[in-house]
């Protein structure tokens, strides 16, 4: 097979899978698995695939096609312009969390040194990894229940060579217990209410951790155990950064006012209220 032939066979397959732009994303995983970028594939296309690779490639096809999410199929996804390594043990990194990483920089920048950070449900270590690399005054207990995404985690934290300054925490969030409060809270836990994980796109339903996406009934069961533990988790001018899902805003805005904090609510890219943050000291370092 050419590679001309290798990417209609592809596009083929990915549109019978319901992949959106099928063409598109067959050339991307040609050029993964050729390690080449897509210029190259366009500019030479008589070129013969070793069988090697053509087997290779095919199989990536079809676990695109069954609709694995491209970035476990390329174990890569970048986040806040670093790359992490993903696989099924985590999520994948999402776009508008870099804005909650946006938000928890700009506030830990505003503390004296050494500044304590708690990631809850640290999962691929995106956050806490991000947090520890952009600002060096940092040192993060990142916690997650899942053993497998603490391993991938740590593989991230020591490909960006932060490893020194994060400990990873296996322990259950409901039942967690800080040695000394934190100056800055930051999470993105499981926020989908269970009944509708089943009605999320598959790459979403059928393969990301059900565990990473779990908030209970009505997603929320993580916003109440952080509101609950706030007055031992965080220091009195600490700060509490959380993502949450479009619409749940007001109601995580209500837990953490109902705790005696102020609330300032930021908005994603698209628009949506994406991020609450919480102080107790009505100061935002922001
Ligand atoms: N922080 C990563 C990110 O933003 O891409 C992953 C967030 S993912 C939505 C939530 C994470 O919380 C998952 O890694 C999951 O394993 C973890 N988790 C779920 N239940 C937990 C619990 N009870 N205690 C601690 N971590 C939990
Ligand atoms: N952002 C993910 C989604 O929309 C959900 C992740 C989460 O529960 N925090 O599928």
């Amino acid at each position: 097979m050419n590679i001309k032939e290798a990417l209609a066979f592809a596009a083929e397959i990915l549109k019978k899978g319901n992949i959106q732009a099928p063409v598109r994303e067959a050339g991307a995983l040609l050029a993964y698995v050729l390690k080449k970028d897509l210029s190259y594939i366009y500019a030479h296309p008589e070129e013969n695939l070793p069988g090697s690779i053509e087997g290779e490639f095919l199989k990536a096809v079809e676990k695109r096609g069954s609709r694995m999410p491209f970035q476990y199929i390329t174990n890569h996804q970048e986040f806040m312009s670093l790359d992490f390594y993903v696989d099924e043990s985590c999520l994948v990194p999402r776009p508008e969390t870099e804005i909650l990483v946006e938000a928890a920089l700009n506030v830990v920048k505003k503390y004296e040194k050494p500044i304590r950070v708690l990631d809850i449900g640290t999962g691929s270590g995106a956050i806490a990894v991000s947090i520890a690399y952009y600002d060096r005054n940092t040192v993060v207990d990142a916690i997650d229940i899942s053993e497998s995404a603490l391993n991938t985690a740590m593989k991230n934290a020591k490909r960006h060579k932060v490893l020194d300054r994060i400990s990873f925490i296996n322990r259950d969030f409901m039942h967690f217990a800080a040695k000394e409060p934190y100056r800055v809270i930051i999470s993105n836990p499981p926020y989908i209410p269970r009944d509708e994980i089943k009605n999320l796109m598959p790459e979403v339903a059928d393969y990301e951790p059900v565990i990473a996406l779990d908030g209970g009934t009505d997603g929320l069961d993580f916003y109440r155990a952080i509101a609950s533990g706030l007055k031992n988790l965080l220091t009195p001018d600490g700060t509490v950064l959380t993502e949450v899902g479009a619409g749940q805003h007001a109601m995580v805005r209500g837990l953490f006012e109902k705790e005696g904090m102020s609330v300032l609510v930021l908005k994603d890219l698209a628009g949506i209220d994406r991020v609450v943050v919480g102080s107790l000291s009505e100061t935002f370092f922001l």
